[in-house]
């Protein structure tokens, strides 16, 4: 009985760790569903601008901030090794797409990612999101936006 209790309370450890691990191994492992986006409380009405750290361009703002797969921050690694930190955002108007959309590799499950770039300078600022039946999003790489002083 001890024993069983031991088992379920490193059971629990177990989840809690998965929690923290890059979501291309969680999505891998557990086949997580991506959740519905929620919309992240505001912080004393906090809605600054966040620009292109290249050039300045308007982005986004931090009211579009949104959790996906329970969380708005993701350190995400391609399958070249690279790691990004990477914000959830509703909508980032600033930002233009290249390339075709792909499911291959995806960090969220059931989602098609692009390249997303500045819309004026070019700069690559991570990835929109696209899925059949949830609204799309934005995963913007965090050192590549700065927050308007
Ligand atoms: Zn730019």
């Amino acid at each position: 009985m001890e024993g069983s209790q031991r088992q379920k309370s490193i059971t629990r450890s177990a989840r809690s760790a998965a929690g923290g691990l890059a979501c291309l191994q969680r999505s891998h492992l557990e086949g997580v569903v991506a959740r519905k986006p929620r919309r992240l409380r505001q912080r004393g009405g906090n809605r600054r601008n966040l620009r292109c750290a290249a050039c300045g361009h308007l982005i986004t703002d931090e009211s579009e901030r949104i959790a996906m797969s329970g969380a708005h921050l993701h350190r995400c690694t391609n399958p070249a090794g690279y790691t990004y930190d990477i914000g959830c955002y509703r909508a980032a108007p600033g930002c233009g797409s290249a390339g075709e959309a792909t499911g291959a590799d995806t960090w969220f499950a059931g989602y098609r990612w692009q390249i997303a770039v500045c819309g004026s300078c070019g700069a690559h600022l991570g990835w929109r999101y696209a899925s059949a039946g949830c609204e799309a999003f934005y995963g913007l790489i965090t050192a590549q936006l700065v927050p308007e002083q």
